[in-house]
Formats: C-alpha cells, sequence, structure tokens
C-alpha cells in the first residue's frame, strides 16, 4: 500500500472511531474492509468525492427498543433489541436476527456491516441489516423463548416488511424461534408474507435453507482447495460450535470423505479421533436442536471422544480447519496451532472468527483462507431464494436449490479470485470479496444520488 493510500486508511479509521466509540468489533470489521478497498477508491476519485465508503459506514437506520417479557415464575425481564438497517442499495435489508448474551450494538453494526457486502457477493438484490438481543435463550423453557419472541415482535414488525427488510435466523435463533417471530409478525399485521426467512416447511420455508450456510461453507471451501488440485477426501476436519452451522458443515464435509474431528460449544470441544458418522450426527442433531444438550455428552455417549473442558479445538492438528462458532474464536494463538498443525485451508462459516492478527499469521504461511462473507454467504442465498419462492407461490425441490447455492458459492469464489489476485498469482480473498461487494453497492450508492 502506498504512502497516501496508507494515510487514507489511517485518517478514515481515526474519524470513524471517534464518531463510533467503544465500538472495537465494529471498528474491525470497518478496518478490514478499508484497508482492502481503499487501493481501489483512491484510483477512482468521484467513489472519494461522493463520500461513498463514509456513507456505507454510516447505516442507514438504527432502532433499539425494550423488550420486556415475563419468565414461567412470573419475574419480570428486561432485554434489548436492536436492529441495524446498514444499506439499502441494492435491495431490501437483509440479514439475521441474533438472540446472545453478548449481544451489543458494536456487535450488531459490525454484522450489519459485513452482511452488506456479503449480500452483495451472492449476486441477490438484497441490501444489508443485523438484529437481535441481549435475551439468552439458554436454559430457557419454550414458553418462555415464544414470550420473548413476541415482545420484541411487537415492535420490529414497525420497521420489516417482505420489501423492506426480510429478517432470518442467526446465533440462538433457529427454526423455533421464527417460528414465534412469524406467527406474531403474520397476527400484528394480519398478512401472511414472506417477511422472515427459514420458516419451517409446511408455512414457506425453503427446502435445504437450514443446510445451507454449512453446505455452502464446504463449497467454498472445495473451490478453494481445487486452485490446488486438491479436495476434502481423506483430510482431517476440525470445527468449531456445535449449532446450525457447525452441524451442517460437519455433514456436508463428512459426505465428501472428510473425517471431522471436533464440534464445541461455549463450555469446551469434543475430539473424536475416529470421525463423526451419520449415525454419530444424528445424535448431536437430536442432543443439540431437540434436547437442547450440551456437546460434552458427546463424549459421554461415545467414549473414544475426549472432552476438554473451556478450550478451543484448534489444537488438535487438522487439514481444514472450519471455524462455525462465533466472532474472534480464532486468536494469534490458535492460528499458530493451525499452522504448525499442518492445515492447508481455513474458510470460515461464522461471521469474524479470526482476528486481524491471526488472519495475518494464517495468510502469511500460505494457507488458503476464506472470509466468513465469501464462505458463509451460502445462507442468506438460500433465504434469498426463499424469498423468490415466497413470492412465485412455489417451493423448490431440494435438488434444484442445491444447484442454485452451487452455482452461486461458485460465482462468490470466480468474484474473489477476479478481484484478489495478487501479482504473485496468489488469491487474497478477503481483498477480493470486499472489492467485489464494495464496488457493486457503490455503482448501485452512485446512480441513486445523495440518500
Ligand atoms: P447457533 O446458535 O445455531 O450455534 C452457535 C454455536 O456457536 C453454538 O454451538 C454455540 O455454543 C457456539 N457459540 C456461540 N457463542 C460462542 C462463544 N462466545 N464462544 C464459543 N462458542 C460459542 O448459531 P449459528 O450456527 O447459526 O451461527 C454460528 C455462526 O455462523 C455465527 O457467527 C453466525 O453469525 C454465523 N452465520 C450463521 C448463518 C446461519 O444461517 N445460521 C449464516 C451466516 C453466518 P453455545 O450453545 O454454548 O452458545
Amino acid at each position: 500500500m502506498d504512502k497516501f493510500t496508507q494515510n487514507y486508511v489511517e485518517g478514515f479509521m481515526g474519524d470513524v472511531i471517534a464518531r463510533n466509540p467503544g465500538e472495537r468489533e465494529f471498528h474491525q470489521a470497518v478496518r478490514e474492509v478499508v484497508e482492502s478497498v481503499a487501493p481501489y477508491i483512491t484510483s477512482y476519485p468521484h467513489l472519494m468525492d461522493q463520500k461513498i465508503l463514509e456513507r456505507i459506514v454510516e447505516p442507514e437506520r438504527v432502532i433499539m427498543f425494550r423488550v420486556p417479557w415475563m419468565d414461567d415464575r412470573g419475574e419480570i425481564h428486561i432485554n434489548k433489541g436492536y436492529r441495524v438497517q446498514c444499506n439499502s442499495a441494492i435491495g431490501p435489508y437483509k440479514g439475521g436476527i441474533r438472540f446472545h448474551a453478548s449481544v451489543n450494538l458494536s456487535i450488531m453494526k459490525f454484522l450489519a456491516f459485513e452482511q452488506t457486502f456479503k449480500n452483495a457477493l451472492t449476486t441477490l438484490p438484497m441490501g444489508g441489516a443485523k438484529g437481535g438481543s441481549d435475551f439468552n435463550p439458554r436454559g430457557k423453557s419454550d414458553a418462555e423463548v415464544m414470550r420473548f419472541c413476541q415482545s420484541f415482535m411487537a415492535e420490529l414488525y414497525r420497521h420489516i416488511g417482505a420489501d423492506t427488510d426480510i429478517p432470518a435466523g442467526d446465533i440462538g435463533v433457529g427454526g423455533r424461534e421464527i417460528g414465534y417471530l412469524f406467527g406474531q409478525y403474520k397476527r400484528l399485521k394480519d398478512k401472511f408474507s414472506g417477511t422472515l426467512t427459514g420458516k419451517g416447511m409446511t408455512w414457506g420455508g425453503s427446502l435445504l435453507r437450514p443446510e445451507a450456510t454449512g453446505y455452502g461453507l464446504c463449497y467454498l471451501a472445495e473451490q478453494l482447495l481445487a486452485t490446488r488440485g486438491d479436495c476434502f477426501e481423506g483430510k482431517k476436519v476440525n470445527i468449531s460450535g456445535s449449532g446450525n452451522v457447525a452441524q451442517y458443515a460437519a455433514q456436508k464435509a463428512m459426505r465428501l470423505g472428510a473425517l471431522v474431528q471436533t464440534l464445541s460449544d461455549s463450555d469446551g470441544f469434543i475430539y473424536d479421533p475416529e470421525g463423526l458418522t451419520e449415525e454419530k450426527m444424528a445424535y448431536v442433531f437430536e442432543l443439540k436442536n431437540i434436547r437442547r444438550g450440551r456437546i460434552k455428552e458427546y463424549a459421554a455417549k461415545y467414549p473414544q471422544a475426549q472432552y476438554f473442558p473451556g478450550e478451543r479445538p484448534w489444537k488438535i492438528a487438522c487439514d481444514i480447519a472450519l471455524p462455525c462458532a462465533t466472532q474472534n474464536e480464532i486468536g494469534p494463538e490458535d492460528a499458530q496451532n493451525i499452522v504448525s498443525g499442518g492445515a492447508i485451508c481455513v474458510a470460515e462459516g461464522a461471521n469474524m472468527p479470526t482476528t486481524p492478527e491471526a488472519i495475518r499469521i494464517i495468510q502469511g504461511a500460505g494457507l488458503l483462507y476464506s472470509p466468513g462473507k465469501a464462505s458463509n454467504a451460502g445462507g442468506v442465498a438460500t433465504s434469498g431464494l426463499e424469498m423468490s419462492q415466497n413470492s412465485m407461490r412455489q417451493h423448490w425441490t431440494a435438488e434444484e436449490v442445491d444447484q442454485y447455492l452451487r452455482r452461486i458459492m461458485q460465482d462468490i469464489h470466480t468474484s474473489c479470485v477476479k478481484y484478489g489476485t495478487e501479482p504473485d498469482g496468489t488469491v487474497n480473498y478477503v481483498k477480493g470479496a470486499n472489492i467485489a461487494g464494495f464496488i457493486k453497492v457503490a455503482a448501485a450508492m452512485t446512480d441513486q444520488g445523495l440518500v
């Protein structure tokens, strides 16, 4: 990066930090994009004159609200609710809802910002948003989760709609929560519309939406590996998380012939040296999605597996690492472990799971590395396909959706290669994804004038 561009980045980040004090995750996400797109922007003066990047980092709208609800014992609780509508230049706002104790404005803004670029990459017409609450669904009864979802939607419904903003799931928001949210939305609006995605199969959901993020991650990772004439077959794969993304990433990696060795949750990880099987996966689905249990129970059920409380899976040597839990879950030490364990590829299922320092270590060691905004885009892309099916009143087969998903992941890979190929022929997927997403959003913003 030349001196002028470097000064531009530092000046820009200084302003972002001053205007958004204390929002650490948001600063981290913005810096990654700004460092990638700055050389492009500084060579197109009209983008600087139009202050496109300055506009993108300021969400179009931030909604914050009170979510009061009552637990099963009659005690009242108050949570914070958020919806950050970041950018609608290329389509209605679209992005998940997260229920997790750690949720705050910084995390919502970083996720909405990332979503804007990710959605642009999918080639579908979707703007970027994110929402959520610091509500922790862990240990809550179905009735408590339902009352919470109804209270959350009692405010959110004013701000969303099939042509305005279409939320979906994320951490802590799966099929059960989408059902309760949709039921309340429908009741308040007296309208059956495709305003949420991730819906049940009997009421407007798309086949393969639950699988899409994890499957899409593996399809993108396949593309990365293919650039070096490699594939999943026979590879040792470490996965973090044991929720939606992790489960289907594990299933697909296993079906592609890999040995999936680990899964985790926020309490620890399991290492199964014999690898997951269809039967073990069926147990994980039942454990996590029906009984809502903890991953340590896996080690009790399958004695060859070991449980490591309070640790992350990255100290176990693997060929492919698929972080699928949460942001900043691979730090510098984890990255060193991944590299020294002989890995060839890190593809992110979670959003921003790798810290900037860890990314430098992974890229510096020459590993294939794909950022979440490219490799986990299959989820939102299939949400886009769910919206299309809802509008057309159609229901596509799993094979049709899978074909679209594969093609979209291939197109994302092609865009990353187009904009991320370095002079030495290697591909910087972070740069490629950020520039490809930025170009599309910036062009739409330029066309639409100063709004
Ligand atoms: P789930 O809630 O289904 O699963 C999350 C998993 O991550 C759980 O195993 C959870 O463990 C673990 N986890 C959450 N927070 C932490 C933490 N602080 N430390 C360690 N483990 C943690 O969420 P998803 O699978 O849907 O989402 C996972 C990631 O993928 C997120 O980054 C999300 O933004 C991203 N993503 C999800 C998409 C989707 O379609 N669902 C689409 C694109 C990205 P525990 O049960 O202990 O909390």
